[in-house]
């Protein structure tokens, strides 16, 4: 492991802990899960909770399970199963062998169902969905006791044992717990625990027409693991009591549950239920699209998981709801890349010159630093010839007064090369710049006379001959609007941004990149970070996602402040 790891900034949870661990509540164990429901991918809010979840265990020598919460058979697919495990174990963390599913205590939770009813703490409605929501009154009003309430147990149990049986359809009758219809806490008032749902389950098959609700499982499921710390996000706090209902009456290990805020990210939206709609209608390639806020599209994209895992510390976690910055998490990829990234040259929208007074034929091996951040990444050697390629914007024909590039007459230096100065410019028929010719000064390269010699401006460059071709896509936010759910009134799908995606197809990039692999992370100098494709790259075809610009406005950010 790292040397000199960080020492965790403590915060409320680990507080609640260290005091749980004084007072030995819990035998001085620290056992979290991370429960996704898989109806998704994963996203960056999902991040946070897995650093946070895995991260507590580790710090602890806990435990730390992975629960699929998979109570909802019409929307869960083993797709989301695989995905979420992937983007776990990417992160870099590990559940050994605790991979549990709500699924698997299916038997368990009837029981504990029954147990109710024997109890007289849980009874069959027959009211339809309408009734239900409209006896169950408001915030500000209480609501009244279905006519079902006060069914004997026999009754119930017979009930319940033919909703189980399949003797009833879709909607006729739920399970619902009996606690108390005018709590002023609407979760408390009577809440379904058990519905009838004819589906094919990715794990139990037809073995099951009634399923669980979530919160009659969640927290029974971390019950029966044993869970001490069921931390969840605060829109949970109202199912607390709820949940240690549930456990008292059942008479169950209890586990804390503690409540965070959610990760909110400008520019992004953060649902599964949105995320899908962008997949579905297709706003989007995929879940794992570069542009989107999951973990596999984060991956995509050339994010590290160091950086996503350094994002969570940064972020650390508060009891109130907040929004992090976009450039925040920008940051913290950049912080990373500058460190490991190889820097090339790579040129986007080429333009060509000629450097009339380089000999025909000639081809020298210029030295080029791989990483000035890390010595030990060592150095490479870029060829230089006579015909090269250079970024179009790093010529302007008729200069502004800022610009200190290539233009008539003027001299710039060639990253780690001559300096060479613009003689000639040659124009197609309809007066668009094709070419430039330009002379070099033999004395201006590295251990020569005038290596020192100043120019304004220092650019960077390809050998025409040499370089390779590739597919640049550049990528912008995906929402124009900082924040696309704000406006109730419209649909989140109406800010997206319409530039979002840029494909640039005619780029050309130094011989280096030849052996390139899917995944491989570079920097393109004065460019952005890039990462080959997973997807569409081949040994024919090398296609770049650009992963962040270089350009760190949340470092600016800092200094200003
Ligand atoms: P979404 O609202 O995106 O659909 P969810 O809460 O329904 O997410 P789950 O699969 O139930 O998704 O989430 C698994 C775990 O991840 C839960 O413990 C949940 O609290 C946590 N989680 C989900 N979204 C965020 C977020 N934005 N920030 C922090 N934790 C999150
Ligand atoms: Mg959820």
């Amino acid at each position: 492991m790292e040397e000199n790891k960080t020492v965790k900034q403590t915060n409320f949870i680990r507080e609640i802990i260290d005091e749980h661990l004084k007072t030995n509540k819990y035998e001085g164990k620290v056992h979290t899960r991370f429960p996704p429901e898989p109806n998704g991918y994963l996203h960056i809010g999902h991040a946070k909770s897995i650093c946070l979840n895995f991260g507590i265990a580790e710090d602890y020598n806990g435990l730390c399970n992975l629960r699929f919460d998979d109570t909802n058979p019409a929307k869960e697919d083993v797709e989301y199963v695989d995905s979420i495990r992937e983007d776990i174990r990417w992160l870099g963390f590990d559940w050994g062998d605790r991979e549990y599913f709500a699924s698997d205590y299916f038997d368990k939770l009837y029981e504990y169902a029954v147990e109710l009813i024997k109890k007289g703490k849980a009874y069959v409605d027959h009211l339809s969905p309408d009734e239900i929501r409209e006896y169950r009154g408001t915030p500000t009003q209480p609501g009244k006791n279905s006519p079902y309430r006060e069914r004997t147990v026999e009754e119930n149990l017979e009930l319940f044992e033919k909703m189980k049986n399949g003797e009833f359809n879709e909607g006729d009758c739920i399970l619902r717990a009996k606690i108390d219809m005018s709590s002023p806490n609407i979760n408390m008032r009577d809440p379904a625990i058990y519905r009838i749902k004819k589906a094919t389950h990715h794990r139990t098959g037809d073995k099951w027409v009634i399923y669980p609700m979530y919160d009659f499982a969640h927290g029974l499921s971390d019950s029966i693991e044993g869970i001490t710390h069921s931390l969840c996000t605060l829109e949970f706090e109202n199912h607390r009591p709820l949940y240690d209902w549930f456990l008292d009456e059942l008479n169950v290990f209890h586990p804390q549950q503690i409540e965070f805020a959610r990760l909110n990210l400008t520019f992004t939206v953060l649902s599964k239920r949105k995320l899908l709609k962008l997949v579905n209608e297709k706003y989007v390639d995929g879940w794992d699209d570069p542009r989107m806020p999951t973990i596999s599209g984060f991956r995509r994209r050339g994010y590290t998981p160091e950086s996503i895992r350094n994002f969570a510390d940064k972020i650390g976690v508060a009891k109130r709801d907040s929004v992090v910055d976009f450039a925040l998490l920008e940051h913290s990829i950049r912080e990373d890349l500058n460190k490991r990234a190889q820097r090339v040259m790579g040129v986007l929208n080429p333009l060509k010159i000629t450097i009339t007074n380089y000999p025909k034929n000639q081809t020298e091996e210029l030295e080029a630093i791989n990483n000035p951040e890390d010595e030990t990444m060592g150095k490479r050697l870029v060829p230089f010839s006579r015909e090269l390629y250079i970024e179009r914007d790093d010529f302007q024909e008729t200069p502004h007064r800022k610009f200190h590039r290539l233009a008539p007459g003027r001299e710039v230096r060639l990253r780690y090369a001559y300096i060479i100065k613009c003689e000639e410019v040659i124009k197609d028929e309809q007066g668009n710049v094709i070419e430039l010719l330009c002379s070099y000064d033999p004395e201006t390269k590295s251990g020569s006379p005038n290596a020192n010699r100043k120019v304004k401006g220092t650019i960077h460059w390809v050998s025409a001959h040499h370089a390779i071709d590739a597919e640049v896509r550049l990528y912008d936010r995906l929402f124009s609007e900082e924040f696309p759910e704000a406006d109730k009134e419209k649909d989140f799908t109406e800010f997206i941004n319409p530039n979002s995606l840029e494909i640039l197809k005619n780029c050309k990039v130094e011989p280096f990149l030849k052996d390139a692999k899917p995944g491989d992370r570079v920097q393109f100098e004065r460019k952005g970070y890039f990462c080959v494709d997973t997807k569409s790259a081949d040994e024919n075809n090398l296609v770049f996602n650009r992963t962040v610009t270089l350009r760190d406005s949340w470092q600016k950010l800092l200094k200003k402040g």
